[in-house]
């Protein structure tokens, strides 16, 4: 199978040679993709290159919407999507006042191993191409763009897998993502989340990408983040934060770190102290996360208590930081859950 929407317009074209076509109307085609319209959809394109194409197994998206659920607290979609192999991942719309941000899946399945994560409990099953992380958000903006209506202003590698571990598809992802002829979504509205892949970090910034970095830290010590991240068997903690500060020479960006609060875990005082410790110093900032109960995980969140003791040590020592706000609670919460209760309740059926 061939997907359209992973290539840029002028790889379009090329590929359209083959077809005998004019640049003209590789143009037309990408602008239909664009939109968010399968082959059959493209109204002016001619009937027997359409019949060729699909002949010839070729599709123009990767992924259709299988279901929609929408926040009544606060308009949040999720959206399960459906791969062209049968695969399903899953996405969400978050509406702000300044825009929509959706957030988007890089794997089907996540091979980390992550203590208190959803998607990775049954292990990855396989790399999404460029062009199948795009079509997440040529279809959502598509059903969110209309009048007086904006469509996704703002993209955050935060669903399921991890970005860094599928690096080629990912940065070809960005390229595509902020094409003007493309969705034309702006560098500076995309933000990257990643467990701490060093190289992979280092080799972002030296290739002159630069999203907003997100690193999921989730712990000051070692052995602490041991017990919560396999990946830490890989990399230090100092050894991450270099990274964090190597980006933010590079890219001028100002990196995030995430810490979701685990009680009897990660929450207390001296994790606190730690943090700052380790943090001092570098102009970063923190975002505190309600842990999302996962069913199979049992890992219980913190307290607002010790949310709100926790964040007051970082604020007392000059650390910048939020607690983050949590959206659409009664469609399901981690990324990676609704995906698995689909798949249960289609397998129970
Ligand atoms: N693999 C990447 C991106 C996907 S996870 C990463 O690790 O950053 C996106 C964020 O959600 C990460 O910070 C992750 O640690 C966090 N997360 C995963 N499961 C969670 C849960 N149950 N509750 C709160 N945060 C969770």
């Amino acid at each position: 199978m061939k997907l359209l929407c992973d290539l840029s317009l002028s790889e379009l074209c090329d590929f359209l040679k083959r077809y005998n076509q004019p640049a003209f109307r590789a143009k037309q085609i990408f602008s239909h993709i664009v939109a968010g319209r399968e082959l059959d959809e493209m109204s002016n394109i001619p009937k027997d290159l359409i019949k060729r194409l699909k002949d010839d197994d070729v599709r123009a998206l990767g992924l259709k919407v299988e279901e929609s659920f929408t926040s009544a607290i606060d308009g949040t979609v999720k959206y399960l999507y459906t791969l062209t192999d049968g695969n399903i991942i899953e996405g969400v719309l978050m509406r702000y006042k300044y825009g929509n941000t959706l957030c988007v899946s890089t794997q089907v399945g996540c091979a980390m191993g992550c203590r208190f994560c959803a998607s990775t409990l049954g292990g990855l099953v396989r790399n999404l191409t460029a062009g199948e992380i795009l079509s997440q958000v040529i279809v959502a903006n598509a059903l969110n763009t209309g009048k007086d209506r904006r469509g996704v202003t703002n993209v955050v590698l935060m669903g399921s897998g991890e970005p860094l571990d599928n690096y080629d598809n990912v940065t070809k992802f960005l390229n595509l993502l902020s094409l003007e002829e493309g969705l034309n979504i702006s560098r500076r509205n995309v933000s990257l989340s990643t467990c701490g892949l060093c190289e992979k970090i280092r080799r972002l910034a030296d290739e002159g990408y630069t999203p907003v970095l997100t690193v999921s830290l989730h712990a000051p010590f070692d052995d602490m983040r041991k017990r919560i991240m396999p990946v830490a068997n890989r990399y230090t903690v100092s050894e991450v934060i270099a990274a964090a500060k190597y980006y933010f020479e590079k890219t001028g960006r100002r990196v995030i770190f995430e810490y979701s609060m685990i009680e009897s875990e990660n929450d207390d005082e001296k994790s606190a102290e730690e943090l700052c410790r380790l943090l001092k110093g570098f102009s970063c900032h923190v975002n505190l996360i309600h842990l999302n109960y996962v069913k199979e995980r049992g890992l219980k969140g913190a307290d607002n208590s010790a949310i709100d003791k926790f964040r007051k040590i970082l604020d007392n020592n000059g650390i910048s930081c939020t607690v983050r706000r949590s959206m659409g609670s009664d469609i399901e919460g981690a990324c990676g859950q609704l995906r698995r209760s689909y798949i249960e309740n289609k397998r129970n059926k």
